[in-house]
């Protein structure tokens, strides 16, 4: 259902479809995230968990239902009960809100770090580079790489690289944090300096959506684990309850591969 205003849902998508082309990726998606509530997503590679994850930042564009972010039709406005699509400033405006950290990184690499946190206020928000600059290293501070504001991506371990990242999705002050895999790209060593940043930003009450194979992290930061197949939710609840009473068997024979 529509969000109406005082509402806490930050996310809601309603029989969200996405085909490319013949190929029917996402098959009707039901799903609610609440604001400050750190949703994780797990389920099979090819499920559509990524194509979700980028129809909610515009970076694809949904096929058939509807999606709110912050009590926002996205991807359309509604006028006179008809629905029109967004004009491209609207929708850049939607992806100012939403931040995005990727499975590797994509940081820019002619950029230094500080450069790479700053690039997207300045440029995008034509914000003073000395305001931006300040707060860029406080965040570099917050993800514990303040000394490395003036090296290159590739100086940095990946771990370090992907820590980089979060700064320079939240130094657009996004009301919602999209991570795809942030993880499973490192070194298993690397995985829990950025899980504990992520947890870090979990407790300050970012709303966040995660994809992730780290079950650890779905069942202690975790309000709310979803499982996806086949471009579908399977299953979702509390976590805890999920990992240890799943209701279907293919989250069963899931869960019984990756535990
Ligand atoms: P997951 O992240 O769960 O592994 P994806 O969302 O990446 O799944 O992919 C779901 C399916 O959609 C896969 O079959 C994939 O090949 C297909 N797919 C993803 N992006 C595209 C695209 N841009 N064009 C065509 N097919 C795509
Ligand atoms: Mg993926």
């Amino acid at each position: 259902m529509a969000p109406g205003p005082g509402d806490d849902r930050m996310v809601v998508a309603e029989n969200m479809h996405k085909y490319f082309g013949r190929l029917q990726v996402l098959r009707g998606i039901d799903m609610e995230v609440r604001r400050g509530e750190v949703c994780c997503v797990v389920g099979p590679s090819g499920s559509g968990k990524s194509t979700f994850l980028r129809c909610i930042n515009h970076l694809e564009k949904i096929s058939a239902g509807r999606l709110w972010v912050g009590g926002e039709l996205m991807g359309y406005r509604q006028r006179s009960g008809k629905l029109y699509e967004l004009h491209d400033s609207q929708v850049a405006r939607q992806r100012r809100g939403i931040g995005m950290v990727f499975q590797n990184f994509n940081l820019f690499p002619h950029m230094t770090v500080l450069g790479n946190v700053m690039e997207a206020p300045v440029r995008v928000k034509g914000r003073s580079r000395s305001q931006v600059r300040s707060e860029a290293l406080e965040l570099l501070d917050r993800v514990g790489l303040a000394d490395k504001a003036a090296e290159y991506p590739r100086q940095l371990s990946g771990g370090q690289q992907q820590r980089v990242a979060i700064a320079r999705a939240l130094a657009m002050r996004p009301e919602l944090m999209l991570f795809d895999e942030p993880t499973s790209a490192l070194d298993p060593e690397l995985v829990g300096e950025v899980l504990d940043v992520m947890k870090g930003l979990a407790e300050e009450g970012m709303t966040m959506l995660v994809v992730t194979h780290e079950m650890g992290f779905a069942r202690e930061v975790g309000d709310k684990l979803v499982f996806m197949d086949e471009g579908v939710v399977v299953e979702s609840g509390e976590p805890r309850r999920v990992l240890s009473e799943p209701q279907h068997e293919r989250t069963r024979s899931f869960l019984s591969k990756v535990l």
